[in-house]
């Protein structure tokens, strides 16, 4: 299950950004204090769709993901991305139907190619949806239901691409400071409001910040809901670049990064769509492409 130390170096280099991560309510950079993601690697998986019988949701597995035409990619002055391999056929995640949940932070695989997740819901910019149709790129949404009540219509196009919709509170608060019962109510309210709103029951869950992710009481808490695993990240997005957990600084197959709906007010005055066209490019220039999350991890049995 360890393969190896990378996730405990994770540095928090991150003054300035952390506190426009703040800003938003938003959470990698360590909020809260408490754990980072990721200090254990399991193997387990999330998936997506159903709670109960998982379904693959819009997936087409077997599609490959990043496309897009070069006129598509020129529009955002970017170079089209590698495709993605074809996907596993034994998938490197297994999730079962009950006990306890795997925490993980990256898939194994030797596919070069890393999984993007988009967290919270905070900018809804009408300009990612249509970047998104037009590249194609795959994405994992963690949503937190305070934040998109406003406009759960925003992500729906999104979902519609393929790309599903998971679990990540009602409040993002910082999970290990709440009792067992408020846990409960943070992922359970989360999950019935995603489920009636999307249509399918999220199977992955990220807590805010990474917090309390290997504790018992979580685990258990998200149990209780439905997730099916626990979410964490290698990499977090930035403005202009990722912040890595790695020494090196650098990308490794399976890596899941972090990215949020962020606008120029948290962004030093980017936009949501120059903060994923730059995502994109970090992504490139190490030779990977980006896959579906979905397309590595195999539903629990129903
Ligand atoms: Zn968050």
């Amino acid at each position: 299950m360890n393969r190896d130390g990378r996730s405990r170096t994770r540095t928090y280099a991150a003054g300035v950004l952390a506190l426009l991560a703040f800003a938003t309510a938003c959470g990698d950079n360590g909020g809260g204090g408490a754990t980072p993601a990721a200090a254990k690697n399991a193997s387990a998986a999330p998936q997506s769709s159903g709670g109960a019988a998982p379904t693959a949701g819009a997936t087409t597995p077997g599609a490959a993901p990043a496309e897009g035409d070069a006129a598509a990619w020129a529009k955002w002055n970017l170079k089209p991305l590698a495709p993605a391999p074809a996907p596993p056929a034994d998938k490197p995640i297994k999730l079962e139907r009950a006990g306890t949940v795997p925490v993980f932070s990256d898939v194994k695989t030797s596919d070069k190619v890393v999984f993007i997740t988009i967290d919270d819901g905070a900018e809804k910019d009408p300009k990612f949806v249509e970047m998104l149709t037009d590249l194609k790129v795959p994405i994992t949404m963690f949503l937190t239901k305070d934040i998109v009540k406003n406009d759960y219509g925003y992500f729906k196009p999104l979902q519609a691409l393929g790309n599903h919709i998971q679990n990540h509170t009602v409040t993002h608060p910082v999970m290990s400071k709440l009792s067992a019962d408020k846990q409960k109510s943070e992922i359970c309210d989360d999950q019935a409001a995603l489920t009636q709103q999307y249509g399918t029951a999220p199977l992955l869950f990220r807590p805010p910040f990474g917090d309390g992710a290997n504790t018992p009481m979580l685990n258990t808490s998200v149990q209780q809901c439905g997730p099916r695993a626990i979410v964490l990240w290698r990499e977090s997005m930035q403005i202009h670049d990722m912040q890595y957990q790695a020494t090196d600084k650098k990308l490794k197959p399976g890596d899941i990064i972090l990215a949020h709906f962020r606008g120029p007010k948290e962004l030093k005055g980017a936009t949501m769509t120059q903060m994923f066209g730059e995502l994109l490019a970090r992504i490139q220039e190490q030779g990977f492409s980006v896959a579906r999350l979905d397309d590595y991890i195999q539903p629990p049995a129903s």
